[in-house]
C-alpha cells in the first residue's frame, strides 16, 4: 500500500507528476493497493483550488487511486488527541521560544534547526505554545530500499522537535505518520529531501509503538542548471491535455524507453506496459536524474 500525499500549495509540476506515478508503479507492480492523501494543514501556504487541480492531473494521467480521497484538515481532532497523550505520558513538552531565541541558543553551531531543550524544564508560559517531542540520546538506523542504509543522529541534528505548532495545527511529521499508519502504509515513496524527516518519522513511530513501513526515496528531477524541479526555480505546471506526452517524458526520466507505437497512447495504456518494463534498481543509489538524461 504506497500514498501520494501532496500539500496543496500549487499546481504538479514535473517533479510532482514523477513522485506519483513512482509510488503508483511500486504498488501496481507488487498488485498493492495506492492511496491518495491531501495534506492541507498548512492554511496560510494552500492555493485556493489547489487540491482539486491536483486530482484532476492525477486523473488526466490515469492514476487511479484505491478508495476516498483522504483531507488532513478533516482529521484534526485525532492528531491534538495523539500530541496530547504524549504531553501527559512525559514524552513531550510545551514550547514557547521565539524564532529569534532559538536563533540566538544556535549561534554556536550550524544546525539551524537543531532545539537546545530550552523549554524541556519550562514550568509555565505566557504566550503560545507549541508542543516538541523529546529526543534523547537517539541514532536512528534503518534501509532505505534505494538508498542503502542510513543512520542519523537525532539528537545532535534536530533535537526535540516540534509535533504540534503554535497555532494549534499538527506538524507535517506527526500528521503524515499518524496517517500512514491508520492507512496502513506499508511501502513510502518519497524524495531524497525527505531523508532527514523519515529519521524523525521512524523516531515517533517507535515513541508510538507503530510499525515502521518501508522507505524508498527517490533521486530528485533537477533542471538543466542542475537545480531540484520545484515551483521556486519556475519549473512549469504539467499541462493535464499533454498527459500522454508527458507519460513519454516521465519514463524517460525513470530510463524507460517508451516503444514507438506506444507513443502518445493514453497513459493508461503506457503505464500498464511500463511497470512490467520499470525496474525500481535503477534508480538505486542515485540521488538526482537530470533532464539531459533522457535526451540520450
Ligand atoms: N506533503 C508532503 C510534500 O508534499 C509529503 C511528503 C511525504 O510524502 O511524506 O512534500
Amino acid at each position: 500500500i504506497t500514498r501520494f500525499a501532496p500539500s496543496p500549495t500549487g499546481e504538479i509540476h514535473l517533479g510532482h507528476a514523477y513522485s506519483a506515478l513512482t509510488a503508483y508503479f511500486e504498488s501496481q507492480g507488487k498488485t498493492g493497493r495506492f492511496l491518495v492523501r491531501i495534506e492541507d494543514i498548512d492554511p496560510p501556504r494552500e492555493i485556493p483550488g489547489a487540491a482539486d487541480q491536483i486530482l484532476a492531473t492525477l486523473e488526466a494521467f490515469d492514476l487511479e487511486w484505491d478508495r476516498t480521497v483522504h483531507y488532513q484538515s478533516r482529521r484534526l481532532a485525532g492528531y491534538a488527541a495523539v500530541a496530547q497523550s504524549l504531553l501527559e505520558g512525559g514524552q513531550a513538552f510545551h514550547c514557547s521560544c521565539t524564532r529569534s531565541e532559538l536563533r540566538k541558543a544556535n549561534e554556536a553551531g550550524e544546525l539551524g534547526a537543531w532545539y537546545p531543550g530550552l523549554c524541556r524544564a519550562r514550568p509555565t508560559h505566557d504566550r503560545a505554545t507549541a508542543i516538541r517531542l523529546r529526543v534523547d540520546q537517539c541514532e536512528v538506523k534503518f534501509l532505505d530500499g534505494l538508498q542503502g542504509t542510513q543512520s542519523q543522529n537525532l539528537s545532535t541534528l534536530t533535537g526535540d522537535y516540534v509535533i504540534m505548532r503554535k497555532n494549534d495545527l499538527p506538524a507535517y511529521h506527526l500528521a503524515t505518520v499518524l496517517d500512514d499508519v491508520e492507512f496502513g502504509i506499508t511501502h513510502v515513496v518519497r524524495g531524497i529531501d525527505l531523508l532527514l524527516a523519515t529519521a524523525l518519522h521512524i523516531h515517533l513511530q517507535r515513541v508510538l509503538g507503530a510499525p515502521s513501513p518501508e522507505y524508498l526515496h527517490l533521486p530528485i528531477l533537477v533542471n538543466r542548471a542542475g537545480q531540484k524541479l520545484s515551483k521556486q526555480t519556475g519549473a512549469a505546471a504539467v499541462d493535464d491535455g499533454a498527459a500522454p506526452s508527458i507519460a513519454v517524458t516521465l519514463l524517460a526520466y525513470l530510463g524507460v524507453r517508451t516503444p514507438r507505437e506506444l507513443v502518445g497512447a493514453r497513459p493508461r495504456e503506457l503505464w500498464s506496459w511500463a511497470v512490467e518494463a520499470w525496474d525500481p534498481a535503477s534508480l538505486a543509489g542515485r540521488t538526482r536524474l537530470s533532464e539531459d538524461q533522457f535526451m540520450n
